[in-house]
This record gives C-alpha cells, structure tokens and sequence, in this order.
C-alpha cells in the first residue's frame, strides 16, 4: 500500500517547486507564489480521480471525517452509526463534534453489515458511516437504500481503498460525502493529509470554510474576508500537497503493481481449501492494498499469524490482536478515558459499549489474516512470499 516506497523525481520536483517560492501556505501570496497553487492543482486533479465535483484538501484523514460530518451538520448528541471494524479514528471525529458513535457489527465484507445497521438507527440517528477497510468495500447499494429510506447521511471513509472502484464508481466518491487520507502509509501520501469529496455544492463550501476558521475566500485579501460561520483550522500546506501531487499523477501505476502481487499471493493461497477470501460485494473491484482472507477458526489463524513472524512472513495482521483497528481492544473508548470533561450526553450515549457483544464481527474478525501488499517487492520477492506462506498453513493444517 504505501505511496513512499516509491518516492521519485517527480516529488521531488514539485517540493521543489513550493521551495523555490517559499510560500508554504495554501491560501494568499498571489504574487510571491508565480503561479504555484499546489493545493488547489491537487483539489483539481483528485476530482478527475474520483470522478467527483468538489474536493477539499485538509490535513488528515482524521481531519476528513470530522470536517465531512460537520459540514453536512453532524454535531452534539446526534448518532453516528461506524464499524467495529475500522481505524481508531472513525470514533475519534466523531466525538469531536460531540456525536455519538454508535458500533455495529461487520459482515463477511470486513466493512459495515447492512442488516446491523438497519437494526441500530435511532431516532437520534443522523448519518451511517462506513469504512471500505483493507482495500475493499461494503454493499453500498444496500446501505443507500437504508440510509435513503431512513433520510440519513452517508459518508464513506475510503482512506484504506483508495483506487478501489463499486460498479464503476470510484470508492470515496458513491456515498454523500467522501473522506480519504494520505498519511505517511496510505496508497498514495503526501505525508499527512486528506481529502472530502462530494457532488454537494453546499456541503463543499461548508467543508472550504469551515477547515480554515470560517474563511468564505472571496476575493484575494485575507484580512478582509468574512466569517459566515465558525470554523477550525484543518489547512494542508503547499508542501504535502505537492508530494501528494505528484503521487496522485501515479495512481494507476501503483494500483497496477498492487494487482499484480495480490494476485501472485492470492492464486497461490487458493490451493488450500481451508483458505477463503473476504466477499467483496457484486460490482466491486479492490485497491489491491490489502489481502484479506479466513481461515477455519480464530486459534487456527493464530497458529498462522504465529508461524508467519517466525518465518519472516511479515506485514500480516491478525486484527483480534490489534490495538488501533478492532472493538476488543479499545478500552479508552469504552472507559471513557479523556483528558477533559465529556458531555452527559455522549457519556449516556456510550454506555452501551459496557455490555453490547459484538459476536458476529468476532467471528470474522478472529478468523481473519489481513496482508499488506507493498509496491516495493519484485515479481521474485512475492514468489518466495508466497511459497512460504503456503508452507506455514500446510505446516499447520498437518499437524
Ligand atoms: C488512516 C485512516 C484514517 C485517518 O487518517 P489520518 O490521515 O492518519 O488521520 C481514517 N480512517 C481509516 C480507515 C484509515 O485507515
């Protein structure tokens, strides 16, 4: 997955570009600047990549949710129904605006069950979020049904799935607003960095304003501006936005490398019928990021991800295990664990997470093996990989 295992001229270039001007800020210094708009070429060339209208860049993916959420008007005490299955940061924007997370259990997708989800709206429900983890995606079309027929907004994290595509579409552009990150490992980076996407006029100037303290940006002063409404600053500087420039331009590169080393990996672990993949739902094609599959049970999967370490298999997760990625292990969050005061409302609103079960997502969870596809491996280096992934899994079912 990870953009900077390909670093080239190309970054280079554009950094140098910024550098060269000195201005380092994406709004203002027309005339110091000669003609560099990293940010806004950036903006330009993401709504050819996702096929959208407007796209604003931030500072995070992290930032991307909370600035997605805010601008379709997600604020205190509403719900906002994610994944058990996710990075810790779906939680986190969401609770900075003082909404209420609200988990659900995953399907075979590793993504968002439209069957929980529907189970779990509220009447204090105003937006379902899903996240297309590990390179792949939810049944989008069922969730658009839902969240048609429930009046909710859908917002679609797409951080982990960028150049992932739902029946032509690309990821991150089918839902009412769309987030992405370009941190330092996502597909492509910029080193920190994000995106919102939408075909909504209103929510994309309310995404343009409020990432920068409520700046309306008219005309080229400013000091002068006006401040319809409060904001924050979630500003991304000419300076990533030049790296991710020059990424963006090799997407289609990258996602070609990725498809070729999952498929090497994936063809090979087909031979074992106790291997399956994750389901990625009709129409769907994935980023290639990721391989995700399951094995027969969650001690099974153990002894594989064991064996993987000790056989120099790395970048394979069992995510059971993982502090940042899966419900079982997010006690700050159930605990409530924050440097200042949470509001009654969200603390009542969390209580939940005290005694709710996730059991169907344990299932999936606990079985799963999910592996990073790196750009930077020769045809002969995912080989050997393969090889010896297959040995540990025989290894293990002959025991
Ligand atoms: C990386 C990631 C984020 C957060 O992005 P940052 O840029 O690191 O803040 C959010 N959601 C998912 C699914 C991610 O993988």
């Amino acid at each position: 997955m990870p953009g900077f295992e390909l670093f080239s001229d190309l970054e280079r270039k554009e950094v140098n570009d910024v550098l060269d001007n000195g201005v380092l800020m994406r709004y203002g210094f027309d005339g110091m600047r000669k003609g560099h708009w990293k940010a806004k070429e950036l903006e330009a060339e993401l709504e050819k990549t996702f096929d959208s209208e407007y796209v604003q860049l931030v500072s995070s993916g992290t930032a991307a949710v909370s600035v997605a959420l805010a601008s379709a008007g997600v604020g205190a005490g509403d719900e906002v129904i994610m994944p058990t299955f996710t990075f810790v940061a779906s939680f986190e924007a969401i609770m900075m605006l003082g909404a209420i997370p609200v988990l659900v259990d995953i399907d075979d997708t590793l993504t968002l069950d439209p069957k929980a989800v529907e189970a779990s709206i509220s009447p204090k429900t105003k937006a379902v979020m899903v996240v297309q983890m590990c390179g792949s995606m939810a049944n989008m079309d069922a969730l658009r049904t839902i969240c048609d027929s429930h009046n909710l907004i859908f917002v679609e994290d797409a951080c982990q799935a960028i150049g992932g595509t739902y029946k032509g579409k690309p990821l991150g552009s089918i839902a009412d607003l769309g987030c992405f990150s370009f941190d330092f490992v996502k597909t492509i980076t910029c080193g920190e960095g994000g995106a919102v996407v939408t075909n909504n006029r209103d929510y994309y100037i309310n995404a343009d304003h409020y990432s920068d303290h409520g700046h309306d940006h008219i005309g080229n002063d400013r000091g002068t501006e006006s401040h319809p409404f409060l904001g924050y600053n979630f500003r991304i500087s000419e300076l990533n936005a030049a790296v991710g420039l020059a990424q963006v331009r090799r997407l289609p590169e990258f996602i070609g490398i990725q498809k070729r080393n999952y498929t090497i990996i994936r063809d090979s672990l087909s031979k074992i019928p106790e291997v399956t993949f994750r389901t990625v739902p009709i129409g769907g094609e994935e980023s290639y990021a990721f391989l995700n599959f399951f094995l027969p049970d969650a001690e099974f999967a153990q002894k594989v991800s064991t064996a993987f370490k000790e056989n120099g298999v790395d970048v394979c997760w069992n995510y059971y295990q993982n502090n940042w990625h899966y419900i079982r292990k997010w006690d700050h969050l159930k605990d409530l664990k924050s440097l200042f005061p949470i509001s009654k409302e969200v603390k009542e609103g969390l209580k939940y997470l005290q005694t709710k079960k996730f059991e169907q997502s344990d299932y999936y969870i606990s079985r799963n093996i999910s592996c990073l596809i790196k750009m930077s491996w020769t045809e002969e280096e995912v080989k050997s990989r393969s090889e010896k992934m297959l040995k540990c899994i025989k290894k293990i079912i002959n025991e």
